[in-house]
């Protein structure tokens, strides 16, 4: 089961537009230990112990999230993107997947684009609508927008354009309930609490 504070952010309204930590708290996560995590075997005691303390930072503020399921789903199943997401270091995400047995694409650009001052991926169905909500938007304004790259926007219209999204990846893709579970499991609920 997952933790306690998955469960409390499914039952919360999110109100539009949600204030994020992330959006908030930007130099907490776009620190570059919290972008390119050390390896523990590698790294020096100073260096790691650093590491674990921004994580339990990003993790607290994380937790408070009004869009943490949404976040969490996104960027585990739909993109992989860098640094601490959703609750969750890289590492955690890629132990999530393998137990949902999925790959998604890597998002280079967005996460470099860290500049747009959140976490939260960009998925297909957000470019769509902002497209059909500003139809006369140039596609750098829509970018903007939608705080992502403008690469971004072009793949996705690119992708809707072409009418090539396998079906099959949406058939198979795991609920969000299959994503907490595993999430649950993966994360340290000791940690999770104690931070
Ligand atoms: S990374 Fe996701 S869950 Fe964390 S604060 Fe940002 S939007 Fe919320």
């Amino acid at each position: 089961m997952p933790v306690d504070y998955i469960a409390e952010a499914k039952n919360k309204s999110t109100p539009e537009p949600a204030v994020t930590p992330c959006s908030v708290q930007i130099d907490l996560y776009l620190d570059p230990l919290l972008e390119e995590p050390p390896v523990q075997s590698t790294a020096d005691k100073s260096t790691w112990q650093s590491y674990q303390r921004l994580v339990e930072q990003a993790r607290t503020a994380c937790a408070g999230c009004p869009l943490l399921v949404d976040c969490l789903y996104k960027a585990v199943v739909q993109t992989d993107i860098s640094g601490y997401v959703g609750c969750t270091t890289p590492k955690e995400r890629a132990k999530i997947r393998r137990r949902l047995g999925i790959k998604v694409e890597t998002e280079d650009l967005d996460a470099a684009a860290g500049a747009r001052g959140t976490r939260r991926p960009v998925d297909h169905d957000d470019v769509l609508r902002a497209r059909a909500a500003y139809p006369d938007d140039s596609l750098e304004t829509l970018a903007t927008r939608l705080g992502c790259s403008l690469s971004t926007v072009k793949r996705h219209l690119r992708r809707a354009r072409n009418d090539d999204a396998p079906s099959a990846r949406k058939t198979s893709a795991p609920t969000v309930e299959d994503v907490l579970d595993a999430f649950g499991q993966v994360v340290d609920r000791r940690r999770t609490r104690s931070a």
